[in-house]
């Protein structure tokens, strides 16, 4: 019978309670159970999909095509299952979910209220996870003590209660401040947070304490008589060097020995191998490279969590370490992109939306191509990779994306008609911006022959997709004339997928985010050749 364990923080946000369950989740499969992780976030928002990155981060795309949380992403990147639409829930949904069925009258005569029709909706969310793994892990975002939180916390209250605690753990992740003028970690803040938790009905078993400094037995010893848990169930977590070893010092430290104890299972030793090999090499690199992102959200690096991930999952293949420099992409419009790309092995333009740095990401595709540097262009890099070849190979002077406003000669397109599966997609110019996008998994056909299928190994490739304009087909013929290959397209040879230039080192655009399908264990061939190639190009300076 699937067991839960609800994972909720306290204290302070941004405690890494995604990476924390993912970590457990990982460490449960090493043990050989399986694992199924979701995330409940309680803002209003339908999903994160019109958020902007320096608001939530990165929008973690499924294969199904929902926009979600990047704790998704720690979730498939430490397990490797692939992460669904149903894995997470919003506030928003949860309402637009409740509003939808009172207007059909579904709730004939009820007064709909938080609790039961707004709780009953959260746990159905929960429950329709039962019997699909052997655990199911379910984070609550936020804070304990957030007003938004609260319809959550009565719903995993009840939920825990109706399956019993055999079948239920409360994990709270919490922090241990250090005030360096006593000299003392402060162990007040988690007693205040297990004590809201309290008064709300849910009493935690498990406590994991992140904390800078070392925790001494005497500190876990007062946290637990007063938030009333086993000394061994106060677990530190401490910073970890790197975010792979976490399962580690977290097995170290018990926390999955803890989760079995609770529920009376066997504790055999997990096997980590994997995780021990991927530390190995993420901590005795042969070399570095260093690839410059250019982009716009740059100063919150978690807009690029993925991509981040990927480019040191490539490294880890190749055994480097990735120096990642962030540029500001509207620098190049005032200054010398030379000046910023002269010293990169490799330059990523990634996705992004809008015109704000689209000139300078254009400029850095140009760089790129005249200085054979190693490019590799996603979603809006590779659109912009095509602006370049459009107006500077071409002779397309005013070639543009019609993101930016009209433009007469739209290299880059609004995508108004698509296939899924044998249905069609249809958009217009005034459809909702919210989910709207071509969304999640398509297949795509690879031309043999070309460096991209041949980095594959296969002419069939399904990636994942969150783009409402395209490159604009009637404009390939001339593009290829200049060199630029069509080298992907989808099945239909309707939307271009992938382009590359023939005579360039390693030039790639991709209309589809290949890094949402990297994992440490199983990185992807196109993060792991796009390395490979700034390997060579750094051998050569
Ligand atoms: N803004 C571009 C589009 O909608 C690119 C999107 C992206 O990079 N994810 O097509």
């Amino acid at each position: 019978m699937t067991k839960f364990i609800f994972i909720t923080g306290g204290v302070v946000s941004s405690l890494g309670k995604g990476l924390g369950s993912a970590a457990l989740g990982a460490l449960l499969q090493a043990r050989g159970y399986s694992v199924r992780l979701c995330k409940m976030d309680p803002y209003l928002n339908v999903d994160p999909g019109t958020m902007s990155p320096y608001q939530h981060g990165e929008v973690y795309v499924t294969d199904d095509g929902a926009e979600t949380d990047l704790d998704l992403g720690h979730y498939e990147r430490f397990t490797g299952r692939p992460a669904v639409q149903m894995d997470n829930i919003t506030t928003g949904r949860i309402y637009t979910n409740v509003l939808a069925r009172e207007r059909r009258g579904d709730y004939l005569g009820a007064t709909i209220q938080v609790i039961p029709h707004i709780t009953d909706e959260i746990k159905a969310f929960i429950k329709e996870k039962d019997g699909t793994a052997d655990f199911v892990l379910v984070e609550i975002g936020g804070t304990v003590g957030d007003i938004e939180s609260l319809p959550f916390l009565e719903a995993i209250r009840q939920f825990g209660n109706e399956i019993g605690r055999e079948r239920a753990l409360y994990l709270h992740v919490t922090l241990l401040p250090y005030i360096a003028a006593a000299g003392e970690i402060k162990t007040k803040p988690t007693q205040h947070s297990v004590k809201e938790l309290m008064s709300v009905g849910i009493r935690p078993r498990i406590l994991l304490c992140r904390s800078d400094m070392p925790i001494s037995d005497d500190e876990r010893d007062k946290i637990a008589l007063f938030c009333n848990i086993d000394h061994d169930a106060v677990v530190p977590a401490l910073n970890a060097s790197s975010i792979y070893e976490v399962p580690l010092t977290y097995h170290n430290e018990g926390l999955d020995t803890q989760v079995i104890k609770h529920f009376g299972l066997e504790d055999k030793a997990p096997d980590l191998s994997v995780w021990e090999k991927i530390v190995q090499r993420v901590k005795e690199p042969e070399g570095t490279v260093k690839i410059a992102i250019v982009g716009k959200y740059t100063n919150l690096t978690d807009s690029y969590k993925s991509l981040n991930e990927a480019l040191c999952h490539g490294g880890i293949a190749n055994n480097v370490k990735v120096d990642i420099k962030f540029i500001e992409a509207s620098v190049f419009e005032k200054e010398d992109p030379a000046a910023y790309l002269h010293d990169v092995d490799g330059i990523l333009v990634p996705g992004g939306f809008g015109e704000r740095g689209a000139e300078g990401k254009i400029l850095a595709a140009k760089f790129a191509r005249e200085t054979k540097t190693p490019y590799f262009g996603i979603c809006f890099g590779m659109q912009m990779a095509v602006i370049d070849a459009a107006r500077h190979l071409a002779g397309i002077k005013d070639a543009s994306s019609s993101e930016f406003g009209e433009c007469d000669t739209a290299v880059v397109g609004l995508m108004t008609e698509w296939a899924k599966g044998d249905k069609k997609e249809k958009r217009g110019e005034d459809t909702d911006l919210g989910g709207t996008m071509r969304l999640g998994a398509y297949p795509a056909k690879l031309k043999s022959g070309t460096k991209i299928a041949d980095i594959y190994g296969t002419a069939d490739i399904h990636e994942r997709h969150r783009h409402r304009y395209e490159v604009n087909t009637n404009y390939v013929e001339s593009l290829e004339k200049e060199g630029l290959v069509f080298s992907g397209m989808s099945p239909d040879g309707l939307l271009p997928e992938t382009v590359e230039y023939k005579d360039h080192p390693w030039f790639i655009g991709v209309q589809y985010h290949p890094e949402l399908k990297s994992k440490p264990f199983d990185p992807h061939p196109l993060f792991v050749s796009f390395i490979k190639a700034a390997i060579e190009k750094s051998r050569l300076v």
